[in-house]
């Protein structure tokens, strides 16, 4: 069976074409300034170079049926018709509490998952753009969204609730749902499969620092904690993300400078961070190299970045009474070896040890990074998101 992966945003959509017989990729790319001037579609087939075309696509369904004629292309494409596709899968963000895992789409899934809009304005209607288009290219295809929100639906009360009003949660659903679910779900069953022992025998640290980052605890395969919140941006410090910060420096700024709810919320999202304790960029391979050299903001940067990552290991090695292993994921989990090394360097009270050289070594494949004397397994494991969700579209479209 073949299953097109679909994640799309705003004005962009990733995919992935997948042969369900092998688990192999057929071809990959994505779709950038959707409903900008010079819309660039870029399409990687297994078997030849990629090729990038730039024209106008000016919404998500021109989108998708240009990405399906890349597909069947006689030159770069990988199938020969479309109805070779038995099934897309989409990537939705938000599943609320409704959701607690994978689904077909129907009619009530949809109005679901429009309902869902309010928790994640920025996210979900993009996701919903992604399905329509799908839908109206491909009409008789079986469509499954898999949500970021569904693998923490297993945290207990204590770890979901905010301690504010009640009536806020019953109204207003206002709850720890956390996200990133589905690379965490990945990275846990790859660490039981490497450590070769039963997932539900392990409680496990999966640290996913990318641009947005978020650490989970997750004890016997089941998330039991995450640092992010209601939406992406509590937990740790990210690329343009505040992460957690005292609730009322809220208002207090919206006062002082004359904020909107939307100026302040722009401002938490995507002018803070590193972005905006460096002064310079989002983006880590940056502000490593300013640590590197010695420049002072940059270095400020890195330090605080490091040091909430390695804080809320802390904190959920104490949730769980324990760890048995800590894993690296995403762009900057997977190949800063100089994060990776100050964190563990400063986790020897656990009794975490690291082999300096195996850590610096860059690598594609899932690996070990820790020495056979430490108490804690530390793993580097590349995420895959877009494989789980084939994974789950798959058992469902069967
Ligand atoms: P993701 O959101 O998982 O795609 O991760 C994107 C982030 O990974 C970007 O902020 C990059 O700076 C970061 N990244 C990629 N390569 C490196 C590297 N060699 N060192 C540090 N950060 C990296």
């Amino acid at each position: 069976m073949k299953i097109l992966v679909i994640n799309a945003g705003s004005s962009s959509l990733k995919y992935q074409l997948y042969d369900m017989t092998d688990e192999t990729v057929l071809a990959s790319g994505r779709v950038e300034r959707i409903g900008m001037d010079s819309s660039i579609l870029v399409h990687e087939p297994h078997h030849a170079e990629e090729i990038s075309e730039v024209s106008e696509i000016l919404e998500h369904t021109t989108a998708i049926r240009k990405v399906l004629d890349k597909l069947t292309d006689a030159q770069v494409g990988v199938v020969k018709s479309i109805d070779e596709i038995e099934a897309v899968g989409h990537r939705v963000v938000h599943g609320g509490e409704t959701f607690k895992s994978s689904v077909l789409v129907d009619s009530d899934v949809k109005a679901e998952i429009r309902r869902l809009f309010d928790l994640a304005p920025l996210h979900n209607p993009a996701c919903m753009m992604g399905i329509k288009a799908a839908e109206s290219n491909m009409p008789n295809v079986p469509q499954a969204v898999v949500f970021d929100t569904a693998f923490h639906q297993t945290m207990p009360a204590k770890a979901y609730m905010y301690a504010i009003p009640k009536v806020l949660y019953k109204k207003h659903k206002i709850r720890r749902y956390g996200f990133h679910g589905t690379s965490h779900d990945y990275v846990s069953k790859r660490t039981a499969d490497l450590l070769e022992r039963p997932l539900e025998q392990l409680k496990i640290v999966t640290c996913h620092i990318g641009n947005g980052g978020s650490l989970t605890a997750i004890e016997g395969g089941k998330s039991v904690d995450t640092t992010m919140g209601m939406t992406p941006l509590e937990g740790l410090m990210m690329g343009t993300r505040s992460g957690d910060l005292d609730p009322a420096i809220v208002p207090f700024t919206m006062n002082k400078e004359d904020l909107t709810v939307n100026e302040v919320n722009s401002m938490l999202n995507k002018h803070s961070g590193l972005l905006a304790i460096s002064g310079m960029s989002s983006d880590m391979r940056e502000i490593t190299e300013g640590y590197l050299a010695g420049e002072p903001n940059a270095t400020l940067a890195f330090e605080m970045y490091e040091y909430r990552i390695r804080k809320y290991i802390g904190a959920y090695v104490a949730a769980m009474n324990g760890a048995d292993a800590i894993v690296f994921t995403a762009g900057v989990g997977e190949n800063s070896a100089e994060l990776r090394q100050m964190i563990c360097e400063k986790l020897t009270y656990l009794g975490v040890e690291i082999d300096l050289e195996v850590n610096k070594v860059r690598s594609k494949q899932p690996r070990r990074i820790s020495t056979p004397n430490s108490k804690i397994e530390v793993l580097v494991i590349p995420t895959n998101e877009e494989l789980m969700i084939a994974r789950d579209t798959y058992r469902l479209a069967k």
